[in-house]
């Protein structure tokens, strides 16, 4: 049994609470909040030697533990507020845990993200962060709203932190020129706040690529109930991925995830509105292919479908 598989079996129910405007299965759940507002609710787990290595930089795991929760928010569309953290910890390091809020702060402050609260405990090192973010009730952005027809889009580069950690694990040489970026992009992700906010109004459904596209695009496929179609031609990598594409081919940009860009479709009627907050974005927004009827998510190159060998990270897969 997979993690989603525990997750439908043991805990998914029909809220009872007509005040869960969500509940379990998006990117974050809502709860109908004051004057037409809900609140947008997500939490995420990092554990040492599972979601960063044993020895990791302390900046880098608060930053990225606050960074993957933000991005839960920005996939909805949502206003950072606040957020909790629960922290266990092996030992009181202080240098340690003055680097670890620093990285918290670099983020924090940006988006006036206040931390309210949270739970200190002794263990092995994990970090949960709890982000509460608010949007105004129904126009939140969901995994279920899209529709044959719409197009599929990206934003930035896929792939940028597999090659961080494929070459900081010395199984791909990165030219030396790309390698502090990629690296960056493993370890300090840029949630995409503003984007997600800007296209409240403009896609009609949306997904953070925490595991990667074929995997997160597969979660609006089952919660919309359509198919896909990509051209993998059109899959937006950067002048590091092509200079290794020939060793490692497209799947790290399809499969490795934690690159934490958002995936969104797009209604052809909402192409106006859209092509005109796109310059807005440095990061890019690029298309990629279309929805489709059906519920089998295509991948097509110039020969043929792909069929990609990893599939999305996924705890317990067995
Ligand atoms: P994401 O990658 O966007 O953080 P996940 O894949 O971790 O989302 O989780 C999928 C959905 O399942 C989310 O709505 C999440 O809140 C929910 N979920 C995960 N674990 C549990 C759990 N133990 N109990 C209830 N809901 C859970
Ligand atoms: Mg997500």
């Amino acid at each position: 049994m997979d993690e989603f598989g525990i997750i439908e079996t043991f805990f998914k129910r029909r809220p009872q609470s007509s005040r869960v405007l969500l509940g379990i299965g998006d990117d974050a759940a809502l709860m109908e909040g004051p004057a037409g507002h809900a609140y947008v609710l997500t939490t995420d787990t990092l554990v040492a030697g599972v979601h960063f290595p044993d020895g990791a930089p302390g900046f880098d795991v608060g930053y990225k533990a606050l960074a993957v929760n933000v991005s839960d928010l920005a996939a909805m569309g949502a206003r950072p507020l606040g957020f909790l953290l629960n922290l266990t910890l092996p030992t009181v390091d202080e240098a340690w845990l003055t680097r670890f809020r620093d990285g918290l702060s670099a983020l924090s402050e940006g988006l006036a993200m206040d931390l309210i609260g949270g739970d200190t405990v002794r263990g092995p090192l994990s970090v949960t962060i709890t982000a509460i973010g608010e949007v105004l009730q129904g126009e939140a952005l969901r995994r279920d709203g899209a529709r044959v027809g719409d197009r599929i889009y990206v934003s930035g580069f896929l792939g940028e932190a597999a090659l961080g950690f494929l070459a900081r694990a010395g199984r791909v040489a990165v030219p030396e020129e790309f390698l502090a970026d990629v690296v960056a992009r493993l370890d300090r992700p840029k949630p995409r706040i503003a984007e997600g906010q800007a296209l409240r109004s403009i896609a009609s459904a949306a997904i953070d690529l925490s595991d990667g596209l074929v995997a997160d695009l597969g979660h609006i496929l089952k919660a919309s109930g359509v198919g896909a179609e990509i051209d993998l031609r059109r899959l937006p990598v950067s002048d590091a991925y092509d200079a290794v594409f020939s060793t490692v081919g497209y799947d790290p940009a399809l499969g490795f995830g934690d690159d934490y860009e958002l995936c969104f479709t797009v209604p052809p009627e909402r192409l106006p509105a859209f092509h005109h907050i796109l310059p807005r974005f440095g990061c890019g927004f690029h298309y990629i292919g279309d929805i489709v009827a059906g519920e089998s998510l295509v991948l097509r190159t110039e020969t043929g479908v792909y069929i990609p060998q990893a599939l999305g990270f996924n705890h317990f897969r067995g």
